[in-house]
């Protein structure tokens, strides 16, 4: 083969897998369509063009002595600043001798007997590799403008993505901005100095705040010189490649003031990242987002003096955050100077484009010269461009019809020994990208050299965890507001492009970890092959909810003591100070507090919802192991069945073990169930309408009752319940740790609630009734990492053969706890809301809303 390594792209990309490459010794080419080094800095040349990352952190880290000898000499530096650092970059480590310029690749095909990819270029030659690396960027692929006429002007027209070498002076011109995106905001306030009239044509209003460019942030630059190793770290494990702490205000939880002084801090610091953590929950609750928008919102309209064109300019139709947003000099106020003007294209959209202007549906305009700022074809753009024929012949286009699939945003089954550097699925757009350039660079190679020692020459990823990458990727995106807003990002600027979330929103830190994993864990997910064999650790990287993953990372944080190791008094403590501190689930209709008149009478709940009554019953038990909790202690759940089901909960207290042991909280279930079923009317429900519902221990007592109640019921709904005293069920040992609930606690709280002997009695393990039939049909919901996962499928499989309905969710990525953690856990709130919906089918008054 003709070299080792070929990789399309000389960006900051392709320049540091030259230098990396010929340190391993491997050969390496590198074609460009460009005619010098750059990327990104070698075609957007427009006027403003620069980058918005500060520039110390967007720049290499890979050199101590590179950084020594460069220095920047602005905040954000200018694209000809940036393109001669590059320059410089090539020339100090001679990378041009291995880049061809001016030649495309236009086609890779896998050969499977040479065990390499054959590439053509556009000069016409065939070059032959062992591994082909695809440097293509993610922002390098023009979108041309989708408007009628494109091609019928006579006057002058630029791109923002392919501008001239040479200046181009605007002086007394009557120009046309089309596009408001990053390059548009940038270019358009400097075009404003020199343009006669200057017309911005805007399909929607980006977000945007004050880059405040100038020098360097002293704060910066004192860190940085402290201790450059430390910061470096501290960027590649931050969420997005820039070090900064991440907050944990809450925006809609904290105070007036202190919302409007982490703003202001945020706007008065002029970085993306600040503004972005103003609130933690921003990028997934609706109402925090709004709360950082409308703080926007009023800036813009207080520095644009117009009040219809401040309107125009305000973002209402995204999230803040959800499509990239911009920081900008001047941009705002460029609309208060008055030759520049502003068409709201919602209003009136473009009808073409015409041999001297432009025609909208209200007006004809004439220009000098047209400026079109309208983006890229994101991502799988540049990936795609190349006709890329895996194994079989498979393209990569046709592969990623319905959008892309990878293994780590690295590479993709059916494509051997090819790799993307910042490709889909992994953090790229969404962080600084040098680190994530080097990060990636150095995971490539690093994988080529461990190949080399180790006797391989192919590398691919298996389909097992490809799908679980993708999935995970899909889980990340869904617990965020990414999926409300038609951005680039959602590939919605392309027509007929898959609508997904195209980068990883896990955060780079995460990232990186799941990427060390990996390659630590043997290649785990890749199969590699050659004359040292073939190695194969199939699995799934991630298989956490991501959301239970950050809440079981700052239990361990917190390095909260075992339960198991306390007394049940303190353990009890343990529970109501952390039961203080959660959300409080959603707002009801009314709760009202009473007893059930029995010789122990039991404290109860009651949760009606806000719609008009009488509502359907449902009769609720707490989890705890029978060791903790109280009527009360499930209340944020309780309170979100109760909105989501639309039925009453009456959540019963039971008489707890230690004190109590058992059968003392099966009876209290079982006399609650039949008194409720008594009282429907008086506790103003709908009489015949009653259903068992528990989490837990809770769902334990449930399925007790509603073996035993004797009373007709309408359902059983059963969350994660211990149903059996069997701790063999390969669930016990895969979840027996780390899981929150643990094997060691299931002993404790058994050990607490039941002598062994009596272990095995139905009104103990509901599992061992002799017969289950004609039971009250069932929702049961079990989660993957959950002890009790097995047992909770066994009674459902159970009762289904006995005969009784079933509905049967498996929660997958979730905990024992995790499903009833409202409000904390965002992707459990799914699953309550098929949960709820199951239930409701069940009750006749609720049925038909349930079916609409
Ligand atoms: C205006 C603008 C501002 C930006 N600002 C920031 C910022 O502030 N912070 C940040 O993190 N990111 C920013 N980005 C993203 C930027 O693209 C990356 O930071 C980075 O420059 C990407 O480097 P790269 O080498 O991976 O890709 P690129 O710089 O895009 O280089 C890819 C190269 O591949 C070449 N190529 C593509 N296909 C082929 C082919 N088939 N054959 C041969 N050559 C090919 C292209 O010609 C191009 O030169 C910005 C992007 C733009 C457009």
């Amino acid at each position: 083969m003709d070299f080792d390594v070929v990789t399309a792209g000389a960006g900051f990309s392709g320049l540091y897998l030259i230098y990396r490459l010929r340190r391993l010794g491997f050969s390496v080419r590198v074609f460009d369509e460009a005619l010098d080094v750059g990327g990104t800095w070698y075609w957007n040349r427009y006027p403003g063009a620069r980058c918005d990352i500060p520039t110390t952190d967007y720049s290499y880290s890979f050199d101590p002595e590179l950084e020594k000898e460069w220095t920047w000499s602005e905040k954000y530096a200018t694209q000809p600043e940036i393109l001669a650092y590059l320059g410089h970059v090539a020339d100090k480590y001679d990378l041009r001798r291995d880049i061809q310029f001016g030649t495309k690749i236009e086609s890779a095909a896998w050969d499977e007997e040479m065990r390499g990819w054959r590439l053509r270029t556009s000069a016409g030659d065939e070059v032959t590799c062992r591994f082909y690396v695809a440097a293509t960027g993610c922002l390098s692929l023009p979108k041309k403008p989708d408007i009628e006429g494109v091609d019928r002007f006579g006057g002058e027209v630029y791109f923002t993505g392919r501008w001239p070498h040479e200046k181009v002076d605007f002086t007394g011109k009557r120009v046309a901005v089309i596009g408001t995106g990053s390059s548009g905001i940038q270019c358009i306030p400097l075009i404003a100095r020199e343009a006669a009239q200057l017309t911005v044509f805007q399909r929607t209003p980006n977000f945007s705040c004050p880059a405040w460019n100038g020098p360097e942030d002293p704060e910066r630059v004192a860190r940085f010189a402290a201790d450059r190793d430390a910061y470096r770290q501290a960027a590649r494990w931050s969420r997005g490649g820039v070090p900064i702490e991440p907050t944990d205000v809450i925006g809609t939880a904290a105070p007036e003031e202190v919302r409007r002084r982490r703003f202001e801090e945020a706007w008065q610091k002029g970085e993306l990242f600040a503004i972005l953590n103003v609130f933690a929950d921003q990028l997934v609750n609706p109402a925090s987002n709004e709360l950082v928008s409308e703080m926007i919102r009023e800036k813009i309209r207080s520095i644009v003096h117009d009040p219809e064109t401040a309107e125009a300019l305000c973002p209402k139709d995204h999230p803040f955050g959800t499509k990239r947003p911009c920081l900008d000099t001047d941009y705002f106020a460029t609309f208060n100077l008055p030759h520049v003007r502003l068409v709201d294209l919602r209003k009136t959209p473009i009808k073409t484009i015409t041999e001297t202007g432009i025609d909208t549906a209200a007006e004809t305009f004439e220009f000098d010269a047209i400026v079109y700022a309208t983006g890229f074809d994101a991502m799988t753009g540049p990936l795609v461009s190349v006709d890329i024929k895996g194994r079989d012949g498979i393209t990569l286009k046709d592969k990623w019809a319905e959008g892309p699939a990878t293994y780590l945003g690295l590479t993709t089954t059916g494509f051997p020994n090819f790799f993307m550097v910042t490709g889909p699925e992994s953090p790229s757009v969404f962080s600084n990208m040098v680190v994530s350039i080097e990060q990636h660079v150095d995971w490539i190679c690093d994988a080529l050299d461990d190949m080399r020692r180790d006797g391989y020459d192919t590398i691919e990823p298996t389909p097992l965890a490809e799908e679980g990458w993708h999935r995970h990727n899909a889980d990340c995106a869904n617990i965020t507001l990414h999926p409300l807003a038609n951005s680039w990002y959602m590939g919605a600027n392309v027509p007929g492009k898959p609508r997904v979330l195209y980068p990883y929103i896990g955060g780079v830190d995460r990232y990186r970890a799941a990427c060390d994993e990996a390659r630590a864990r043997g290649y785990l997910g890749f199969k590699l092959t050659g004359p040292g064999g073939e190695r194969c650790n199939d699995g799934v990287i991630r298989r956490l909810q991501p959301d239970v993953s950050l809440v079981l990372e700052a239990m361990e944080a917190m390095n909260l003591p075992a339960l198991e190791t306390l007394s049940p008094a303190e353990a009890r403590a343990f529970m109501d100070q952390s039961a203080a501190i959660r959300p409080p689930g959603p707002a009801v209709g009314s709760e009202e507090d009473g007893l059930v008149p029995l010789d122990v009478p039991l404290e109860y709940r009651l949760y009606r919802p806000e719609s008009p009554g009488p509502h359907p019953l449902v009769v609720y038990f707490h989890g705890g192991g029978w060791v903790l909790g109280s009527h009360v202690s499930d209340e944020p759940f309780c309170r979100d069945l109760c909105t989501r089901s639309d039925a009453a909960v009456l959540s019963v207290n039971y008489r707890h073990a230690p004190e109590w042991r058992f059968p003392a909280a099966a009876e209290d279930a079982v006399a609650a169930v039949r008194w409720a079923a008594d009282n429907a009317v008086e506790l103003g429900t709908v009489p015949g309408e009653v259903a068992v519902a528990g989490w837990s221990a809770g769902g334990n007592l449930a399925a007790v009752a509603a073996q035993r109640a004797g009373v007709p019921l309408r359902g059983q709904l059963l969350l994660c319940p211990v149903v059996d005293c069997d701790f063999s069920r390969p669930s016990y040992e895969e979840n027996a740790e780390g899981y929150v609930l643990t094997r060691a606690l299931m002993e404790w709280f058994w050990d607490h609630y039941c002598d062994p002997p009596s272990r095995t009695d139905p009104l103990a393990s509901p599992l061992r009734a002799a017969s289950l039939e004609g039971l009250p049909p069932a929702v049961v919901v079990t989660a993957e990492f959950d002890p009790l996962r097995d047992e909770g499928d066994a009674y459902a499989a159970a009762l289904a053969a006995a005969g009784v309905p079933v509905t049967h969710l498996r929660a997958r990525g979730h905990t024992h706890t995790s499903l009833t953690m409202v409000d904390v856990v965002i992707s459990s709130a799914p699953v309550r809301a098929e949960m709820a919906s199951a239930l409701r089918s069940l009750f006749p008054s609720l049925a038909p809303a349930a079916a609409a």
